[in-house]
């Protein structure tokens, strides 16, 4: 089969079965990656490594960027951009310092908590604290954690 972009005869399995045709010729693997690394090349905004790496430097835009994943799990509106919020040193509930790690969260790691769940993420909404505070926090109530913390404490006595 003939590459249309390199127009060299080529074994079926030097092209991609899901690889678009164009004009009803297909594009050989090798070329079709060239194009990819050329468009890489011409749109580094767009790549997801630059995005990535852009991303873990800038603690705002990457905690925005994981807000908005989360908005679409918990089906809850989102508006917000990396200059809708500061991040505060210390977390305000646990009083930890806030660290930004460029690897996976850790407790110390700041988190967007929306202050009423269900208005999501929407700047009036959200306020940062360590992500520890945030996971303890969950969907619970105030009324419910003082239930939790109740409980414990009676436990220890
Ligand atoms: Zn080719």
């Amino acid at each position: 089969m003939l590459c249309a972009k390199c127009l060299k005869d080529k074994k079926n399995i030097e092209f991609s079965p899901g690889q678009r045709r164009l004009r009803g010729w297909k594009i050989c693997k090798r070329c079709a990656a060239d194009y990819q690394n050329e468009w890489r090349r011409n749109n580094p905004e767009k790549s997801w490594d630059t995005k990535r790496k852009s991303l873990l430097k800038n603690p705002k835009r990457l905690i925005a960027y994981q807000a908005r994943l989360r908005s679409t799990q918990h089906n809850v509106p989102f508006s917000l951009t990396e200059y809708d919020f500061e991040i505060p040193e210390y977390c305000p509930v646990l009083g930890i310092e806030l660290k930004h790690s460029e690897g996976r969260a850790t407790d110390s790691s700041p988190s967007l908590d929306r202050i009423i769940p269900k208005m999501g993420y929407v700047p009036s909404n959200v306020r940062v604290i360590s992500w520890r505070a945030n996971r303890i926090k969950a969907d619970g109530t105030a009324e419910e954690h003082d239930k939790i913390a109740a409980y414990m404490r009676k436990g220890v006595d």
